[in-house]
């Protein structure tokens, strides 16, 4: 039997709906709307891609939104300086800085200039210390994995005591995912296993998994038989695997064989239109978050 689809460009437009009322209530009780800098450096073409989706989003939810592009060869110290800037702004609630950056800026350094009141993509140390420690505590979450747990929530996957198994232990993927599955709450509980290049029996593992998370980077990992039958599937892979001189675009493939995968999963998500779509949504809900915050508390 064919496995549910778990839409990502479906669940994206009931979340950007959602917080298209939220932002129209923000305006109707303060006069205000969320602000979102987003800052470019360079014209690396992928990140002038995503940098324009994101801004379209914005503009599309009525934010009040700054594209920032900046030539390649600024300095780490002028971007510092922009960022400090930014981070003194009122009316600016989110700021992102679209990596990779040039070689000779220390990324980790930018991103650790940034307020962690606006950090929007949720990668300051701050930020992460706060994820660990759940409930309350979490301000803002990395924008993939929150995107990945909305998937699961509003698909109606039992996460409840459910064993989780994500391969792949990034910092904005993997490694976040695990631990907010894991915390105790709702949209998690589950019992997690977090795996990666040196885990023994990878296969064996997959097939424990109520519900498998992929994000490795390798186009076809997860064969059909690592995959428990009815388990639901999230492919968060993304991979470039050939180029359709027709539509002059990249062919995309997951991590997983969504063809075969397909005939013995419950529920799955497709590669595009899966987990790729709910990154901005996420990107914007944090920077809704954060507006109503600052408000609140002026
Ligand atoms: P990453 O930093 O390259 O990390 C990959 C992880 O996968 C590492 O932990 C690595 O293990 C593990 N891994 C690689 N090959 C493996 C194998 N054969 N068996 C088991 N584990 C393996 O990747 P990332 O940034 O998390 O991205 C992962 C994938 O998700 C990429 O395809 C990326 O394009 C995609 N992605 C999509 C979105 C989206 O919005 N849709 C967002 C972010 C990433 P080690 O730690 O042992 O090296």
């Amino acid at each position: 039997m064919a496995a549910e689809l778990i839409s990502g460009t479906q669940i994206r437009q009931t979340i950007l709906k959602e917080l298209g009322k939220d932002v129209e209530a923000m305006r109707q009780k303060y006069g205000k709307v969320p602000g979102l800098v987003t800052i470019l450096v360079g014209d690396n073409p992928a990140s002038v891609s995503y940098v324009t989706l994101k801004v379209r989003t914005a503009l599309e939810l009525g934010f009040h939104e700054i594209q920032d592009s900046q030539p390649a060869d600024i300095s780490e110290e002028a971007l510092l300086a922009l960022i400090a800037r930014y981070n003194a702004d009122p009316d600016i609630h989110g700021i992102l800085v679209q990596l990779p950056l040039p070689p000779h800026i220390d990324a980790t350094k930018v991103l650790y200039a940034i307020d962690p009141d606006k950090d929007v993509d949720g990668f300051h140390p701050l930020n992460l210390g706060r994820l660990l420690i759940g409930g309350d505590a979490v301000r803002f979450l990395p924008c993939t994995p929150a995107g990945i747990q909305e998937l699961l929530v509003r698909s109606n996957t039992p996460l409840e005591g459910a064993e989780v198994v994500v391969v792949g232990r990034s910092n904005i993927v993997g490694k976040p995912l695990a631990v907010m599955l894991g915390q105790k709450g709702p949209g998690a509980n589950a019992t997690v296993t977090l795996a990666h290049t040196r885990t023994r029996n990878l296969a064996d593992h997959c097939r424990r998994a109520d519900v498998l998370v992929v994000a490795a980077g390798v186009p076809g990992l997860v064969k059909t038989d690592w995959i428990k039958p009815g388990a639901t599937v999230i492919d968060v892979g993304v991979n470039r695997i050939g180029f359709n001189p027709e539509t002059g675009k990249a062919i995309l493939s997951g991590d997983v064989d969504f063809e075969r995968a397909k005939e013995v999963a419950g529920k799955i998500t497709p590669v595009p239109g899966g987990v790729g779509p709910m990154t901005i949504a996420m990107l914007m809900k944090n920077t809704v978050r954060s507006a109503w915050s600052y408000l609140e508390q002026r």
